[in-house]
């Protein structure tokens, strides 16, 4: 073999130096909000189980009975035989929850993110971006080869001026998260879509952190900003709060057509394990029935998110919940604050570059409907107690 590999060792030793490297741990889930790490018993406040359904006796049981019937793989993509009475009755369950015409699988939410993308436009387009979209949806406009703008939600007369610059291109697409994964606070969907609108210009939302938990039937950030008729693409993930895995885009039966044809992701990867399906299925007819996790959830966050305000920390005021970041700039007080939660019996991120922008390193926290106000309170004590100690003036 050519020596020919030192530059990993070399590049690890610079991340390192620079406190970014990350290392693996294993996780052992717990119910009720809680996991083991090391033999340390603690609440999870970095998961996102916000309903905490990845845990619950139903769903679980759906996943048991679905393997006993068809086994633990799909065995082949959707397209050749991998799609089961699983995955159709998934697909038309998500689609009548979302209230569109039809649904379309995938086998993760990156995946799906990135498969629209590339299916809806291509070099003679041009794709707005914002700037802390997920990293699936940045990959998808680079992958597509669409003209790229990136914009900043807070300055929106820059993206309806690069938009009226791209009046003569084929298609123009702009996506945004709905609820974005590091800051929490929510994309400005109703001036996205008066854009769109002015612009010609078609809209994707990615509601990864809002399926579940916002709007009165738990649809997502679309339904509580009023906005579901004028989005035109909106993906969600089954491994958030449905507590399963996979990825999904619902629309209009033309739209699923073009996708089933065209997203490479769906087309090239093998469909979803029957089982994760039913846990999804079993998963999506809990939020249907029990609006009251995510009116309990918000209820809390609403609580939480003032508790932070008051008690100054670097939070991000915007943040709409169930995420809330709390600001520490340098990658490693990030890491120590996290490590001396952990000690108190609290795991949350500990998110660094590149997962969000250098000299925004920051704790991440998540609230799950299995918190309730008591450890919600000890949790708050106690991050009051690490900041004063780990990371004073933060
Ligand atoms: C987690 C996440 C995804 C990816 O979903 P997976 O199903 O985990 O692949 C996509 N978009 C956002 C905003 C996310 O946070």
């Amino acid at each position: 073999m050519s020596n020919a590999l030192p530059w990993i060792n070399e590049e690890l030793e610079e991340i390192e130096r620079r406190g970014l490297r990350r290392r693996r741990r294993m996780v052992e889930p717990l119910p009720g909000g809680r996991c083991r790490i090391d033999g340390r018993e603690m609440w999870n406040f970095a998961g996102n189980d916000y309903l905490n359904l990845s845990q619950d006796p139903r769903v679980i049981a759906a996943a048991q009975q679905a393997a006993a019937e068809a086994g633990t793989g799909a065995t082949a993509s959707a397209l050749i035989c991998g799609r089961t009475q699983w995955h159709a009755r998934l697909e038309e369950q998500l689609a009548e929850f979302e209230g569109t015409e039809s649904a379309l699988l995938f086998p993760t939410g990156f995946a799906a993110n990135m498969g629209v993308i590339v299916a809806v436009v291509g070099r003679e387009d041009a794709v707005f971006s914002d700037r802390l979209n997920h990293a699936s949806l940045v990959d998808g406009c680079r992958l597509s080869k669409a003209a790229l703008t990136i914009y900043d939600r807070k300055n929106l007369s820059a993206l309806s001026e690069a938009l009226s610059a791209a009046s003569s291109v084929r298609r123009r697409l702009i996506v945004t998260d709905s609820i974005f994964s590091m800051d929490g606070d929510a994309a400005p969907l109703a001036d996205l879509c008066e854009l769109a609108e002015a612009h010609d210009a078609m809209l994707m939302i990615d509601e990864a952190h809002a399926t579940g938990v916002f709007g009165a039937q738990g649809k997502g950030f679309a339904e509580f900003a009023g906005v579901e008729d004028r989005v035109h693409f909106r993906v969600g993930t089954l491994s958030k709060a449905l507590g399963a895995s996979g990825g999904f885009v619902s629309g209009s039966q033309s739209l699923i057509d073009w996708l089933w044809n065209r997203a490479r992701p769906q087309i090239f990867s093998t469909a979803l394990p029957p089982p994760v399906c039913a846990a999804a299925g079993a998963a999506v007819e809990i939020i249907r029935t029990e609006p009251q996790r995510r009116t309990e959830l918000l209820q809390r966050c609403g609580d939480f998110r003032a508790a932070l305000i008051a008690e100054g920390f670097a939070t991000i005021e915007a943040a709409v919940a169930p995420i809330f970041p709390i600001l520490l700039d340098d990658p490693q007080l990030a890491v120590r604050t996290a490590a001396a939660l952990e000690e108190r019996g609290f795991l949350v991120g500990a998110i660094r570059p590149p997962s969000v922008p250098p000299g925004t390193s920051r704790l991440r926290i998540t609230l799950s409907w299995a918190h309730d106000q008591r450890v919600i309170e000890e949790f708050t004590t106690a991050l009051r107690d690490v900041l004063r100690d780990v990371a004073p003036g933060s």
